[in-house]
């Protein structure tokens, strides 16, 4: 982040911004504890915040992925790229299943229970492989834009940044149109992260506030495995991929992501980081635009680590505490069909609740569970946004490091952010 140009910076200039996150998110959390009108109070500047960032999705997702394709002329290293993203994004969420029904077996949070099942709700009906292929394609790109429908709009991109390779000279000065509405869209989104602390702290007060303890102690062992499965993924699963494959000190990436990891635990919204995840791969990481710009607003739509944890232990924990034994072949079946939910999952507050029915439906398992969870999801959510962001940055990490489009210079500098 820039400082400030006077002879001695303020205080707050030599904080980095990531730590000034994280001091508003604690003071969030404690006037959401101690003063609960002030804290419902704030929910204006957290709107104010959550309406900058998310102004600037659908165009920064646009030009950056267009002058990323543009800057990478190579169309064999954009298929390489592609089947890259989505091998790792589906291996890392089927560990993720796997670690949720772990851990939901070690811990069993579900365990005397005694809930008993009347079948009387109704599963939602999930989108077939055949409606989501058609549906990648929008019939008109200004509808994409208006109703935000990312992966119509990186189709439309990805489509448009290799016409203009491919015509070459003559479409020299639309890219250059590109490159440079990219700037600036990148300058607009480190102006709203300025006003991240403040944000955050609106934000998270007003959850906290609103989630009182009585809400949440009944089922505070299911918030606790979920909570420890989630960081046990990033920590495991994340920093050793990001040690061991791509030789990079696992340290500085999750100080490099602190602050798009506090804007996903604030706004439960992987769709709604995207700005800052880019503003943080490209600056913190040193990821190139090509990349960044590809692999992140991909994630944010089908890359959802989180989500297929919480429905892995969330499955095991509705079924014991309905008193149901799952077998071997209802395991693999969680695994399989919470992999493709967690696809399926919009990058918005609440959508994993809404998945969870599929998994539950999938494998006879009543879904009055959802009913059991729906007061307690927000927090939920906030923990499994954080690890759906940390998953798309680790990919577009792993990602750019095997493909040369990451400075490792930036990366090990001590000037992020
Ligand atoms: N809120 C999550 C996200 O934006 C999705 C979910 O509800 O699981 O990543």
């Amino acid at each position: 982040m820039s400082q400030s140009n006077t002879a001695s910076p303020s205080f707050l200039a030599r904080v980095p911004l990531w730590q000034q996150i994280l001091v508003g998110l604690v003071l969030g959390v404690v006037v959401g504890m101690l003063f609960k009108s002030v804290a419902l109070a704030l929910a204006p500047i957290g709107a104010l915040f959550l309406n900058a960032i998310k102004m600037l999705i659908v165009p920064l997702v646009f030009v950056s992925l267009v002058a990323g394709i543009t800057a990478m002329s190579d169309s064999a290293k954009l298929g390489r790229i592609s089947v890259k993203t989505i091998a790792i994004y589906l291996i890392t969420t089927a560990f993720a299943v796997s670690i949720g029904l772990a851990f939901g077996t070690l811990f069993s949070p579900g365990e005397g229970m005694n809930m008993v099942a009347s079948g009387s709700e109704e599963a939602k009906q999930a989108p077939s492989l055949v409606q989501i292929l058609v549906g990648l394609v929008p019939t008109n790109p200004v509808t994409a834009f208006a109703e935000g429908n990312i992966l119509q709009i990186i189709v439309f991109a990805i489509a448009l940044g290799v016409s203009m390779n491919l015509v070459g000279e003559k479409a020299a000065p639309v890219v250059r149109l590109f490159d440079s509405m990219a700037e600036v869209f990148y300058k607009l989104t480190d102006l709203v992260m300025r006003f991240a602390p403040i944000g955050v702290f609106a934000l998270i007060a007003g959850v906290v506030a609103s989630h009182g303890i009585e809400v949440l102690l009944p089922l505070a062992g299911v918030i606790g495995v979920i909570y420890l499965a989630s960081i046990a993924h990033m920590l495991l699963i994340y920093g050793g991929l990001i040690g061991g494959l791509a030789r990079l000190s696992p340290l500085r990436f999750f100080r490099g992501i602190a602050p798009a990891l506090a804007v996903a635990f604030s706004t439960s919204s992987s769709s709604g980081t995207l700005p800052v995840s880019i503003e943080c791969a490209r600056k913190n990481l040193g990821v190139s635009q090509g990349v960044a710009g590809f692999v992140l607003p991909v994630g944010a739509t089908i890359n959802m680590d989180g989500t297929a944890i919480y429905q892995g232990v969330l499955a095991l924990f509705i079924a014991q505490a309905f008193g149901i034994d799952l077998n071997a072949g209802q395991y693999l079946m969680i695994i399989l069909t919470a992999t493709l939910a967690s696809v399926g999952t919009a990058g918005v507050p609440g959508a994993g609740l809404i998945m969870l029915g599929l998994v539950l439906t999938s494998v006879g398992l009543p879904l009055e569970g959802v009913a059991l969870i729906a007061g307690i999801d927000r927090i939920l959510d906030m923990a499994r946004t954080t690890v759906n962001v940390a998953g798309d940055l680790m990919t577009t990490t792993l990602v750019g490091s095997s493909e040369k489009e990451l400075d490792r210079e930036i990366y090990n500098s001590d000037n992020a952010a």
